[in-house]
This record gives C-alpha cells, structure tokens and sequence, in this order.
C-alpha cells in the first residue's frame, strides 16, 4: 500500500479497547495514507471473569471518540465505521449487548477466545494437555454453539488457536481441520451459510511465526463451496508497526479462493464491495 484495490479494513482496534494504542481519529488518518477504502473500528466487550479486558468496555466513551473520528475526516477520507467485538457470545453474550446498549454500532463481532477456562491464544493450555488436538475440537463445537446461538454479524477469527499452538512449540504443518475434523468444520461453516453469518479472513497471523491467516485457506475453500459468499477482511490492527499489515495478501487469497466479493456492514446491513 497505497494501494487502488478497494479494501475495507473490518476488524481495526483502537484505544477503546485496552490492548491497543491509538485513537479512532488517528487511525481514520492512517487510513487514509494506507489508501484504504474504509476501517471497521471494533472495540473488545469481554465478560470472561478471566479475560484481559473483562468489563473494560465503555460504550458512552466509544462512542464519543468515534463521532470525533466522523467529525475530522475530510470529505474524501476513508469511510468509518463502527463494530464491537465479542468475546464468546455464546456465553455472555446478553451483559455483552447490555454493556453496549442506548448506542448505535454498524456490526457485531463474535470471537472465540476463550474454550472454557482455556485460553486458546496462548501457549499454557497447549502445554498443560495431554491432548493439544483436543483443544483444537473442543474450540470447533463451542465455535458451531456459538453460531448457533447468534447474535453477530461476522466470525472472527477462524483458527486463532494456531497462536497458542506456535507458540507451545507445536508443529502446525499437518493441521488441516478441514481434514481432521471434517465432520465439524462442515457442520460450523453450514451453519454460518445458513444463518448468513459472515466469515472474516483475519490477516494478523501472517505477522506472527505461524505465518497464516485466520481461517487458513482450506477453510476459505470449503465454506465457498458449501455456498459461503458472506466474508470480510480484517488486520486485527492493534498498535504499530502492525497497522492494517497483511490486508493485499488477505484480497489474493480471497480471489484465490473464488471470491469476487468482500463485505462491509452499515447499520447492521451487509453491503458488497468488489475485489477487483
Ligand atoms: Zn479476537
Ligand atoms: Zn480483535
């Protein structure tokens, strides 16, 4: 980048959320140098009692930065909008939505991080079990109860596990769940295709040593096949020098794959951008 590919970047973390560095206002500018098209800020609402970011979330105060954001852009500056992330929906989903409400929001986010009391993004509960692979299916049911029971617009992250699995020295290069688990891995992206939740290709591992994204590129294939058009882009951006990183190479798979499209969410609707 400065690219001419229209790319909207839809899952971008700013200082609403306490892992992440910088302000909505500061991010739209960064956007607009990247030549990006448009940046989906999302802010982490956790509820996990063991989560980094438990009961962090301040809707009011997103809020707030977000207009300030609206309100500097220039005329021709990068579209902005504005998406939460949930943490297992499935599980607090209802003090999640509590938390965010008397404000608007364009989309939902639902993530996966936490399989029970295991934390899949880091590398103890691989080393604790006998049975890393275990792990891997258990995140796969909770990912299809978490589908099931709704409440989001897009899956984050699909995979995110491979993190804690690199990072426990584990090596990744037979791990195809398509194969593996073939029979989950069907039945979670049917449902998505059913319920029309989206999938996002999530770029920030091609930051880290695992080198791929989130889903990996069976994954992308088979929910295309199974008649999956719904997927959106996203950098996981958290702080530099990993702002929107991986997001050209994110648009070539996605084409790769045999999407000609990639979407955006306004005001909880869908809208289709092209690829090329
Ligand atoms: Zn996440
Ligand atoms: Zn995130």
């Amino acid at each position: 980048m400065p690219t001419t590919r229209i790319i909207y970047d839809m899952h971008v973390h700013t200082s609403n959320s306490p892992d992440a560095d910088f302000p909505e206002s500061l991010l739209a500018s960064r956007a607009a140098d990247a030549g990006l098209s448009g940046v989906g800020f999302v802010a982490h609402v956790d509820y996990h009692p063991r989560d980094f970011c438990y009961a962090w979330f301040d809707a009011a105060r997103y809020d707030e930065a977000f207009a300030k954001a609206v309100e500097s852009r220039g005329s021709d500056g990068p579209v902005l909008l504005k998406g939460i992330e949930i943490g297992e929906p499935h599980r607090f989903g209802e003090r999640a939505m509590e938390a965010a409400s008397g404000y608007d929001y364009d989309f939902v986010v639902g993530a996966l991080h936490w399989v029970g009391e295991e934390l899949v993004l880091e590398k103890e509960p691989f080393e604790a079990r006998a049975d890393p692979m275990g792990l891997v299916e258990e995140y796969l049911r909770q990912s299809i109860e978490m589908v099931e029971t709704g409440g989001f617009d897009v899956l984050a992250h699909l995979g995110i596990f491979r993190r804690g699995m690199t990072q426990a020295g584990l090596d990744l290069r037979e791990l195809d769940e398509t194969r593996l688990f073939p029979d989950l891995v069907r039945q979670l992206l049917s449902s998505m295709v059913e319920r029309g939740v989206a999938l996002e290709l999530n770029t920030s591992g091609l930051r880290r040593d695992e080198r791929v994204t989130y889903p990996v590129p069976p994954v992308l294939a088979l929910y295309r096949s199974l008649g999956g058009t719904r997927v959106t882009l996203g950098s996981d951006t958290h702080r530099d020098p990993w702002v929107f990183y991986g997001l050209g190479e994110g648009v070539d798979m996605l084409l790769e794959a045999g999407f000609g499209t990639a979407l955006l969410y306004r005001r909880g609707e869908p809208v289709e951008y092209p690829l090329r």
